[in-house]
């Protein structure tokens, strides 16, 4: 039986990919999704971390991949309870946030995103999901008007404007388990 892959490799091959589309040395097309997770430089043992990521961007809208696309933004994945994911923004919260988790802040960055998850907590994938897609929109919101202050419903409009509706309306009107929302998202699919 093929053994699977190690978050680490997995997150090692998403850097090199990265690296080799900046550098235009790729061969067959170009996966905008792969790229995004190798720039931002993730460093997590979490499988449910890293699954969660690429569906929400799988699910973006490209030009939703691209404005996220930014040295502004900086992504770090954190060994902390999933609610721990978050967008921080203007700097001087950033700033703080970054004493607490110990983050080494890159001088590009004006929003900072942290992605969080310990292992700790059971079925919190579809929670997780919503976050990051939720957080995204706070992302997108703030990169594309820093002066905007904005609250969660902008950012929900946000998020759900970059293809990521699946996962906002799950976060305000469907706390079901699990199983139930994925059957949902199914039978959303097929009727698309
Ligand atoms: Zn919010």
């Amino acid at each position: 039986m093929k053994q699977e892959k190690s978050v680490a490799d997995r997150l090692r091959e998403f850097r090199e990919y990265s690296v080799a589309a900046r550098s235009g040395r790729l061969s067959g097309s170009y996966d905008p999704v792969a790229d995004e997770i190798g720039r931002w430089d993730l460093h997590t043992k979490s499988q449910r971390l890293l699954g969660c990521v690429e569906r929400v961007l799988h699910a973006m809208t490209i030009q939703g991949l691209y404005a996220i696309r930014t040295p502004k933004l900086q992504v770090e994945a954190v060994s902390r309870r999933v609610s721990c994911t978050w967008a921080y923004f203007p700097m001087h919260k950033v700033r703080s946030v970054v004493r607490n988790y110990g983050i080494r802040l890159r001088p590009s960055t004006r929003v900072l995103l942290i992605l969080g998850d310990d292992g700790s907590e059971r079925s919190a994938e579809n929670e997780l999901r919503k976050l990051i897609a939720h957080h995204l929109g706070h992302v997108l919101c703030y990169l594309e008007k820093p002066s905007w202050i904005h609250a969660c419903p902008d950012a929900d409009r946000a998020a759900k404007r970059c293809g990521l509706k699946k996962f906002i309306d799950a976060f305000h009107y469907e706390p079901f388990p699990e199983a139930s929302i994925t059957a949902k998202l199914e039978r959303r699919r097929v009727s698309e």
